[in-house]
């Protein structure tokens, strides 16, 4: 096990991410979204960091030279702005619909507490949740080269290796390309729950390969010392806010995925 400073200068040091990089991101730096490893049960993982240019030129101005806390604070502040960004305003903003929706799914089922979302946002989010990119460095999600990907989900089992979350929330179908390999090497990652649809396939270790397949699906994972942990796949969020036709699906899918999971924690026990 090593601390979040051990894992930030490993990271920092990096032979591999330079390699990799693309010429357009070499001189972006990079974000992250906490400053400790211990004490979260849950851990989002997404693909890469919010890339605009404004923003990123100002986040990036702010966070320089500041201790690594302090740079956690500021990468947190600029990651919910996205989030609230139209939450006071007469029309909420779809980001703010999609992470009120998300919560509350995961109120309901007991796994969070709060009295109100912006506040939660802003006060207990990110104590309960570990937020992390599996590509940290700024750049055009368009410049974000599988070779990059590839190399950076070292870095991101090591984060869970070390942060050790009982439940992983992974959005996008890159991340999910490059984590659940890796994931069902290390980790043993296998679905839990009924297939419905997919159960028929005739291939099924490939149709788990496939995200829109196992989209809210429960997944079970475990520790070298035998410990399990749970992982849902999501397809990212903003495909919910895009096509009507998964919206509701979208929300269902995570539904049934944590309906099962209080079952299954207490089983665990
Ligand atoms: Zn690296």
């Amino acid at each position: 096990m090593i601390n979040f400073e051990e894992f930030y200068e490993t990271f920092k040091e990096c032979i591999e991410c330079r390699k990799t990089l693309p010429e357009s991101m070499r001189n972006n730096g990079f974000t992250f979204y906490a400053s400790r490893f211990n004490d979260y049960k849950y851990m989002i993982i997404l693909q890469n960091p919010l890339y605009n240019k404004e923003r990123h030129k100002k986040e990036k101005t702010e966070s320089t030279g500041k201790s690594i806390q302090d740079r956690a604070k500021i990468h947190q502040k600029y990651f919910l702005e996205w989030f609230l960004k139209g939450n006071r305003e007469k029309r909420r903003g779809q980001n703010y619909r999609f992470i009120e929706r998300f919560l509350d799914l995961l109120k309901s089922n007991g796994l969070i507490s709060y009295d109100d979302t912006p506040g939660y946002l802003e006060t207990g989010f990110f104590n309960d949740f570990y937020v992390t990119d599996i590509v940290k460095y700024w750049g055009a999600t368009g410049d974000i080269t599988d070779a990059l990907l590839k190399h950076s989900v070292h870095h991101l089992i090591d984060e869970i290796i070390n942060v050790r979350p009982e439940l992983i929330f992974s959005f996008s179908t890159r991340v999910w390309d490059c984590l659940y390999p890796i994931g069902r090497d290390k980790f043993e990652l296998s679905p839990i729950q009924g297939w419905g649809e997919i159960e028929r396939h005739s291939d099924l270790e490939r149709s788990v390969e496939t995200l829109a397949n196992v989209h809210g699906h429960l997944f079970r994972g475990k520790y070298a010392d035998g410990i399990p942990f749970h992982l849902i796949p999501l397809i990212h969020l903003s495909k919910n806010a895009r096509y009507n036709l998964i919206r509701d699906s979208y929300f269902n899918c995570l539904k049934e995925g944590l309906q099962n999971y209080p079952a299954i924690m207490q089983e665990n026990q």
